[in-house]
């Protein structure tokens, strides 16, 4: 047996390892992530190095093979439980080792010497509250919300403060200069100043949310660990319910990882966090610059941060002694990754949790239907919350607004007459107005009225898409090109842009309520480092009477001063080539009217579409969870979609057409090898949705099978045999469970 070896456990030197003989005697013992300590370099000093795979094959001149010396002495670290996942990912979903030992590990930096950043007051608390509506008159919105949050802590790290408020350096500067807060670095290193009271709570819990966090703790203490579900509507107080869940985690000495979707990760949310547990709470966002990343995760490390909150990537936190593992808004598409290892972060906390007799706790309005059907056949413990935490916040008024009937009535606007009642009475009354386009993506592009032809880009199979009036953009390759006068095609003059993106909405609804502040977020208004948080502060701060926008404006976020959400047009997302576009819409719609009404003040959602009898909307404007489950697992079941059956695509791309033909002919003959005795269920090969990407073409063959485990099996069968392929090297291979 010979073991392959990293010796530098760091992201950039993964790939390269070296072989060592694995001595009978320690055959047993030594495992992927096993720390093992090895002869290296001319003088064959022992050097520590981890495991990362094992094999029968010498991969080179046997008798030049070191053997290893002897196991570490603490041969079981968090790294080490980080490289058998990695191993358990490759296995799972189909990459190389060294693209899973890159998703779990990070990116070392040069650590200088270690650096606690804090902001601090130096006002008292009633002082700082009158700074901050100083501020707030004087309209300093980054000011005035983190001397709010001063007013609840007298410190603040400084890297919370900064990702998550939108604050610069340059509007701190002003504050410090006055004497209101003192910016402090410290290098030693030390435990948290910053103590959360784990006993501080501002209301007690209500009955549901009690009984729930009582049976969790409960069964935690009897050393029961599980997977757990909380199908909870939107404010019914999921999060107050994980807070109680964490602390009592912590109290049994255990860490926790929070997982939220990275658009829904706000200050706001940040903050509840931080309220109750002060400085053992950290994060970590995309917007992080690697180094700060780093920091981070070396903290949590040696302990001194407890809980870590962020999004997918933050289970990867090398913690010691995981203890709960909470998973937020569990339905959400950004829990899967889209590059290999195309692992979900559901099934991947699971697997480290029970590698860490450690628990899972998911959370949502509205499950994956994954999650649910194992709830309901027991698999995991099912929680239930039904209704809104706050005693004076009700559900939204929901209706649906059949817009052939507003065709019939001769209106061709993209406002409904009820709407465009709704939202000029929103103005009236200085409330706020949310106009939702349920797509991501969708926008215009320009075809040519003589010949029909819509103007494409040349390296891809999709049509371009028009920007500020004047510029195509392709969304897959990048590719720019100024709008053309003519079209490429016959040369008529003809042309005209079409469709209705976010940027054409704000344009009409600029026009039909001239007096309205507007503001938009898409794509578009957010590529800035800071943008998503910017507009979604202007909007909170009542900058703006209207805000339109894709998805991104519906995920979780608090607005007491809406009134009205209006869904301009519900079947978008309803005839997309995806099997989940129904469950999508679903759940775009119940969230959107979940946005409605979150405060005081009562809320009304309008759902216009051509498709009011659909029951993913008929179900999102009752909702009913229950109704919609039953209905789309009807359709998974009929059509053998997930979670009826499991599903593995084979994603195959190569410059050449024709050498991908014979490689997909290849694997579907494989496939029907295995499948004699199985009885795999084969679809294709066909073309992938966009066949041509940056000039190379992508062909799909997807595999149907109830018992994962056979489709997994199949997987490895396909990936030894395209080892010895004419095309391998040529074609390039992706498994994607769905
Ligand atoms: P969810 O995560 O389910 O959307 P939250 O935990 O965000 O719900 O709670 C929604 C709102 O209700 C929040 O403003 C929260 O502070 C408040 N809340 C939660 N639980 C209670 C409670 N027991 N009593 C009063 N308010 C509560
Ligand atoms: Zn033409
Ligand atoms: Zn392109």
């Amino acid at each position: 047996m010979y073991a392959n070896i990293i010796i530098d456990i760091s992201h950039e030197k993964v790939d390269k390892t070296f072989q060592y003989r694995i001595p009978p005697a320690l055959e047993t013992q030594v495992q992927v992530g096993t720390q093992v300590e090895v002869p290296f370099g001319t003088g064959n000093r022992l050097h520590k190095g981890y495991v990362v795979g094992l094999t029968e094959q010498e991969e080179f001149d046997r008798d030049r093979i070191k053997e290893v010396a002897g196991i570490a002495a603490k041969s079981v670290t968090a790294e080490s439980q980080l490289i058998q996942v990695a191993w358990w990912m490759k296995e799972r979903y189909g990459s190389t080792m060294n693209q899973a030992l890159k998703t779990v590990l990070p990116v070392k930096q040069k650590v200088k010497p270690k650096q606690v950043r804090c902001i601090r007051r130096l006002m008292t608390e009633e002082e700082t509250r009158k700074a901050a509506c100083e501020a707030a008159k004087k309209h300093y919105r980054a000011r005035e919300r983190l001397l709010m949050a001063l007013t609840e802590s007298e410190e603040l790290p400084y890297h919370v403060a900064v990702s998550q408020m939108n604050l610069s350096a340059a509007s701190l500067k002003p504050m410090v200069e006055k004497g209101l807060i003192a910016l402090e670095t410290e290098t030693v290193v030390r435990g948290p100043r910053i103590q959360g009271d784990l006993s501080v709570r501002r209301f007690f819990l209500n009955e549901a949310q009690s009984r729930i966090a009582a049976d969790f703790s409960e069964r935690y203490d009897r050393g029961i660990r599980e997977t757990s579900l909380i199908c909870g509507v939107t404010g019914s107080g999921k999060t107050e319910v994980y807070m109680e869940m964490i602390s009592h985690v912590l109290e049994k000495g255990k860490q926790v990882i929070v997982l939220i979707p990275e658009i829904a990760l706000t200050y706001q949310t940040v903050m509840r966090f931080y309220r109750r547990f002060g400085g053992m709470v950290s994060i970590i966002n995309s917007r992080m610059s690697a180094g700060e990343r780093y920091d981070q995760l070396e903290r949590a490390k040696s302990g001194e941060v407890r809980i870590m909150i962020g999004p997918r990537s933050a289970l990867f936190t090398p913690f010691a002694q995981l203890g709960l593992i909470i998973i937020d808004e569990e339905h959400e598409t950004a829990y899967k990754s889209e590059t290999s290892p195309r692992y979900h972060a559901r099934e991947t906390a699971i697997y480290l949790a029970g590698m860490n007799q450690a628990s899972v706790v998911l959370g949502s309005a509205t499950p994956s239907l994954e999650a649910y059907s194992r709830a309901l056949a027991g698999q995991y413990r099912l929680y239930r919350l039904s209704e809104r935490a706050k005693q004076d916040s009700r559900m939204a008024q929901v209706h649906v607004i059949d817009l052939r009937e507003e065709l019939k009535a001769g209106n061709k606007s993209i406002f409904s007459r009820r709407l465009k009642e709704a939202v000029r009475e929103r103005l009236e009354k200085k409330e706020q107005t949310m106009l939702f386009m349920n797509r991501r993506g969708y926008a215009s592009f320009v075809s040519c009225r003589s010949c029909g032809e819509a103007i494409k880009c040349p390296h891809c199979d999709v049509t371009l898409t028009l920007h500020f009036g004047q510029k195509l953009v392709c969304h897959y390759c990048g590719y720019e090109v100024r709008s053309p006068d003519r079209c490429p095609s016959c040369g008529s003059p003809y042309i005209a842009g079409f469709g209705t993106g976010t940027q054409k909405i704000e344009e009409m609804t600029k026009k039909m309520f001239p007096q309205a502040r507007v503001l938009r977020m898409d794509m578009d208004t957010t590529s800035k480092k800071d943008g998503h948080q910017e507009i979604l502060s202007a909007f909170a701060d009542g900058e703006a009477d209207i805000l339109i926008g894709t998805q991104m404006i519906v995920k979780g976020h608090d607005f007491p001063m809406v009134t009205l959400v209006g869904v301009l047009a519900a079947d978008l997302s309803l005839y997309t080539s995806d099997f989940r576009c129904g469950e999508r819409t679903f759940q775009l719609l119940t969230q959107a009217a979940g946005r409605a009404g979150r405060d005081k003040l009562a809320g009304e959602v309008l759902i216009q579409t051509y498709n009011p009898e659909h029951y993913s909307i008929k179900c999102a404007a009752s909702q009913d969870y229950e109704s919609f489950y039953r209905q789309e697992m009807v359709f998974r079941d009929m059509l053998g979609y997930p979670p009826s059956c499991q599903m593995l695509a084979v994603l195959a791309s190569c410059r050449q057409e024709e050498t991908l033909e014979k490689a997909m002919e290849d694997m579907n003959r494989w496939t029907q090898e295995i499948s004699g005795c199985e009885e795999i269920r084969v679809i294709g090969p066909a073309q992938a949705s966009v066949y041509k990407v940056n000039d190379i073409y992508r062909k799909i063959l997807y595999l149907k099978h109830e018992n994962c485990d056979i489709l997994i099996r199949l997987k490895n069968h396909i990936e030894e045999k395209s080892r010895q392929a004419a095309w391998y090297g040529y074609v390039a291979v992706q498994y994607d469970f769905a």
